[in-house]
């Protein structure tokens, strides 16, 4: 092999490893553009089992001695060194056959998806290493037996398998959940593009952001590695629906019950609502979106349109507006600034799509041109150049091949629906999608389609005027948003806020008395032994404030004088306060009782000390809940208790406290969760 070809390392147990000749098992990368070698990738000296034993022996512990808190910060600080050093990544990208626009979604889409789990991870995880799922459950009538559920990073290793398309978000959006979950990651990029995925990973290396042993490279094949793990690993697979199939039925795997998660590729549709005429704001929209999904990456996404759905009024308007778009859009060089679409990644990638287009063509016919195909810059013939095809199937109901055969490239099938269960039963034949998407301005046809076809479909993406502007595209998977679908799709779900860290972690349902609930989850729950302090906790640093420590408060006195001024000071005469009758008429109250909101304040009024100390800002209360009420000559006390501290920069962090109100009698009033900043 030439010496100027790319020679890809993988990264092993701290080193870096290069390739070896064909020999030995090195594939041949070409570049998408001019058909040329410019890379090889495989066969290097290194062992799963030695990778597997750095994972769990370093990686692993090391990961795990850090907070959620911790690992979000270094995730934040990962992104903020890719995205000084990206333009790098942006040069080989191109050999790969993307526009810079191609370009952006995979590097830059990335690095974003990094930057919102930093962030949702400070967010939504706490500052410790357990995991608290769902509420405390009561088990027992006097609350001394009680249940949580808790997530635990699990203690083995995330084996991630990529698909071609996308050689960088591919991996750091499974980094950044893997990681964030606290479980060291080995990484198997498709070795088509596995050049951008090693350079990127030498920046990864570079930046010093996650300890050794968080994450390795495999370029090339990856051996028995999936023979080698157990229950405490993750293979998390995207690519094809063959390749899954394969992987996930390993008897090894199954035997061991090793989690798979699977993202496959999809039959993703889009439908005209029937309210969508040719002159409404909605059909533009429709058009741009379905050229953009079938042209980005020359429509090799997993998310990109397949299948348009069209009431049969609208079909040939939009046969000849898309086919008119289509015909015109400019191919060639990626590197060119008026290039629209570049090729596909490879020559064998190119005949897959023309083989699946033949046989989709059996069953629909093309309307897109086929005058042959235009090249910009490059040889139309040496790269893997083709030309956005749109078929039009005109009875969906007998055709099979539309709804089941994924040519990954720049194809598309428009097919005509009678009405709208109609559009919903095409919708629903792929068997399972990424996302399926609807374009109309009738909140009636919205909530139709989403109850028929929710089932079927990982997102469902309703477009219209109102939301075009700052909508995010058909194909555009957000970090928040779940990515992943049923069926076709592969049943997994790869995105999806702090859900998809979940599957990194195992939850387990922990019980036993309050002491050691409040211990494993690092939160005080009701009925855990409490603690005094002479010193008002409002005068203790959040360092010196400890859990459990409670404020217990003398009774005031509720007033009618008391009732009345508050609401003609506030406004709030609600007749349930100020007319006797009306308010015993009530289900819910003996006669006139005071606000809830008075007591909120009266309760602030006992526990507050005033002078300026740690305590920096009250910024919320949550989960108020009032439990009976108080009339006057009543009287109320509050027991306030640190309930959660999270440490949110050097200088302070939130004390959560647990607001508990009760009558002269010891009766609950009302219980709720105030949350201050306090001074580290
Ligand atoms: P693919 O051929 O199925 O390969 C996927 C990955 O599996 C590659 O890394 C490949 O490595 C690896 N692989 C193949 N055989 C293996 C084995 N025996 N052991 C371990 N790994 C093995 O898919 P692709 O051509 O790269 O990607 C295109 C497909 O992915 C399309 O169908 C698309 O729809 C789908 N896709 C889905 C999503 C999603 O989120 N759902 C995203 C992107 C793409 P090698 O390259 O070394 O063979």
């Amino acid at each position: 092999m030439g010496a100027d070809l790319i020679n890809v390392h993988s990264y092993c147990t701290g080193d870096w490893t290069a390739s070896s000749g064909p020999d030995a098992g090195a594939r041949a990368i070409y570049s998408a553009v001019t058909g040329e070698q410019i890379a090889f990738a495989g066969g290097g000296a290194w062992t799963v089992e030695n990778m597997l034993q750095h994972a769990r022996q370093v990686g692993g512990p090391a990961l795990r001695e850090l907070t959620f808190h911790d690992r979000a910060r270094a995730l934040k600080a990962l992104a903020n060194h890719l995205n000084e050093h990206k333009e790098s990544l942006y040069a080989l990208s191109t050999m790969a056959g993307c526009t810079r626009g191609d370009s952006w979604i995979d590097i830059d889409g990335g690095i974003m998806t990094l930057f919102a789990y930093a962030s949702r991870g400070r967010r939504e995880m706490p500052d410790s290493t357990v995991y608290l799922d769902g509420d405390v459950e009561q088990l027992s009538r006097n609350g001394t037996f009680i249940g949580q559920h808790i997530c635990t990073p699990k203690l083995g290793v995330a084996v991630h398998i990529n698909a071609f398309n996308f050689p960088v978000w591919g991996m750091l959006e499974k980094l950044a959940v893997s990681l964030l979950a606290g479980v060291p990651a080995i990484v198997k990029p498709a070795t088509d593009t596995c050049y951008i995925t090693e350079a990127c990973f030498r920046l990864m290396v570079a930046s010093g952001a996650f300890p050794e042993g968080a994450f390795q490279l495999i370029a090339g094949g990856t051996g028995d590695l999936l023979d080698r793990l157990n229950a405490q690993d993750v293979v998390s697979f995207t690519g094809s629906a063959q390749t899954a199939l394969m992987l996930r039925s390993n008897p090894h795997l199954l035997a061991n019950s090793v989690p798979f998660i699977s993202e496959q590729d999809s039959l993703n549709a889009t439908v005209l609502g029937p309210d969508v005429t040719s002159d409404s704001p909605e059909f533009d929209i429709f058009i741009n979106e379905v050229v953009r999904e079938m042209t980005t990456k020359a429509g090799q996404k997993c998310t990109a349109i397949r299948r348009i759905i069209v009431p049969q009024t609208q079909i040939a308007t939009c046969i000849d507006t898309l086919s008119a778009r289509l015909n015109s859009v400019n191919i060639g060089d990626p590197g060119l600034k008026e290039t629209q679409m570049g090729p596909l990644v490879s020559a064998s990638q190119r005949q897959d799509v023309l083989d699946i287009n033949a046989k989709i063509g059996q069953q629909a016919s093309a309307v897109t041109s086929t005058n042959g195909l235009s090249v910009e810059g490059a040889d139309g013939e040496a790269g893997a150049f083709v030309a956005p095809t749109l078929f039009h199937c005109p009875d969906p109901d007998s055709a099979d091949a539309v709804h089941s055969m994924e040519a990954f490239g720049p194809t598309a099938t428009i097919m005509p629906s009678r009405d709208l269960d109609h559009a919903c039963d095409l919708l629903n034949r792929g068997g399972g999608s990424l996302v399926a998407s609807l374009v109309t301005h009738d909140p009636a046809v919205a909530a139709k389609v989403a109850t028929r076809s929710a089932a079927w479909h990982g997102r469902i993406y309703i477009n219209d005027r109102t939301s075009a502007k700052e909508s995010t595209g058909h194909g555009s998977p957000l970090p928040y948003m779940v990515h992943g679908g049923p069926g076709r799709a592969g049943g997994g779900e790869e995105l999806g806020g702090i859900r998809s860290v979940k599957h990194y972690m195992q939850r387990t349902a922990i019980q036993g008395s309050p002491d050691m609930i409040s211990a494993v989850g690092k939160t005080w729950v009701p009925n855990t032994s409490t603690s005094s302090q002479d010193a008002h906790p409002f005068t203790r640093t959040f360092t010196e404030l400890q859990l459990g420590e409670t404020l217990k408060t003398d009774l005031r006195e509720i007033t009618l004088d008391d009732i009345e001024h508050f609401a003609h000071f506030t406004g709030d005469t609600f007749y349930a306060h100020m007319d006797e009758e009306a308010a015993k008429a009530n289900p819910f109250f003996p006669g006139r009782v005071a606000h809830g909101y008075l007591l909120l304040s009266f309760a602030a009024g006992l526990f507050v000390q005033p002078d300026p100390g740690p305590v920096l800002a009250n910024t919320g209360l949550t989960d108020l809940a009032f439990q009976k009420p108080v009339a006057a000559g009543d009287s109320i006390r509050v027991e306030l208790t640190v309930k959660r501290k999270t440490k949110r920069n050097d200088d302070y962090g939130e004390v959560r406290w647990h607001v508990a109100l009760f009558n002269q009698d010891d009766e609950p009033v009302a219980t709720y969760t105030l949350h201050t900043m306090n001074a580290y």
